[in-house]
């Protein structure tokens, strides 16, 4: 891939006039890649309409071409555009939770380029609660097909500076928006079945959903293992810091005392814990990621706290866990993910 100098577009105060914004959009209309902040994570983006355009985020990326992209609008209008069948839970979910964290995955319309979607049927579309991404989008005057702006298997970015670390030389320009509100990513729900399913915990919890339209199902592979997730990206190793990632279901003496055994045997060892137990335990680096009686803070803070683990060059790092209630559910996926399933029960 050609080594591109990687221009920084910082906006402190949107309206579609601001410069920066007007030159980001484009280059997305000339079917460039650019990184953009929404709420939930940074985005890489390109026109979704151009094969071309989507290509480039896969190879900047390094994503597997199987696993397919979300599809952001600035208007409801685009929507049209994008699918060819709009259920009736799918129009109230948009009035209860759009804009916001919320990716509904429905079947796809003509003209959005193919690799968008990996050659399936449906897409994933959403409309981001972002005043930078809402404006870009308005100003490119295209959807805008955009995974997380990571390197494929690290950790999503929250702010410019992480995405920068990964792809400078790689993208035309990230737009500088600050860090992001929510911290994980969004809900991916699958409205193509009678009832809909939850491929993908994110910022919009089951609780919320079910409150808005009754009964949602879970894709049965975020619960059991061996099972084939329905959603393509959730079969990679993704959100993994450098160091060998362990989740201890257990107390605070039972936490520490394997990281007793760790530095027994000469290794270097992280706690990723909230600020209710940072104090009370020893170990080579501790890092807090918010509080266990507020979930948001820790989704808001956990990648954040898994890419600054890779300051350090840890051998091993044990993290605590935490209730799958609400947002706490996304927060155990990413976790979990990011161990590749290793959990040490007490
Ligand atoms: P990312 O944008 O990196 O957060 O990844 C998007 C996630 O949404 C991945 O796990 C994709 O597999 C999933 N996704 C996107 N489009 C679809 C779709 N049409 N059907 C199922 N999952 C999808
Ligand atoms: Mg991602």
């Amino acid at each position: 891939m050609a080594y591109v100098e990687t221009k920084k577009w910082i906006v402190e105060d949107v309206d579609l006039n601001y410069p920066q914004i007007q030159e980001a959009a484009m280059w997305i209309r000339k079917n460039e890649v650019i990184a953009f902040p929404t709420e939930t994570v940074y985005g890489l983006g390109a026109n979704a309409f151009s094969t071309e355009a989507v290509a480039k985020i896969f190879q900047a990326k390094g994503r597997p071409s199987d696993n397919p992209l979300i599809v952001h609008i600035a208007k409801l209008e685009q929507l049209q555009e994008l699918v060819n069948e709009i259920p009736a839970h799918a129009n109230t979910l948009i009035k209860a939770f759009w804009p916001g964290p919320l990716t509904l995955v429905l079947k796809k319309g003509e003209g959005i380029a193919d690799n968008v979607t990996a050659g399936l049927s449906t897409v994933g579309v959403r409309m981001p609660n972002h005043p930078v991404a809402l404006a870009l989008i308005s100003e490119a005057n295209v959807p805008i097909a955009a995974p997380s702006a990571n390197v494929s298997g690290k950790p999503s970015p929250t702010t410019a500076e992480h995405v920068y670390d990964d792809l400078a030389g790689k993208i035309v320009g990230i737009v500088d928006g600050g860090a992001t509100g929510v911290g994980v990513e969004s809900t991916v729900l699958d409205c193509t079945a009678e009832i809909p399913m939850i491929l993908r915990p994110g910022g919009v919890s089951r609780e919320q959903l079910e409150k808005v339209i009754g009964l949602v199902a879970v894709d049965p592979a975020l619960e059991e293992d061996g099972q084939a997730p329905k959603s393509p990206g959730l079969k990679y190793k993704h959100y993994a810091p450098k160091a060998k990632l362990y989740l201890v279901d257990g107390s605070v003496s039972f936490l520490q005392k394997q990281v007793i055994s760790a530095k027994e045997k000469g290794k270097k060892v992280g706690i990723l814990t909230t600020v209710e137990n940072d104090k009370t335990y020893q170990a080579d680096v501790i890092l807090s990621c918010g509080s266990t009686i507020d979930l948001s803070s820790v989704a808001l803070n956990l990648y954040q706290v898994l890419r600054k683990f890779d300051e350090y060059d840890l051998d091993v790092i044990f993290s605590e866990t935490f209730s799958e209630q609400g947002v706490g559910k996304a927060v155990m996926n990413r976790l979990t993910k990011a161990a590749g399933g290793d959990v040490i029960n007490e």
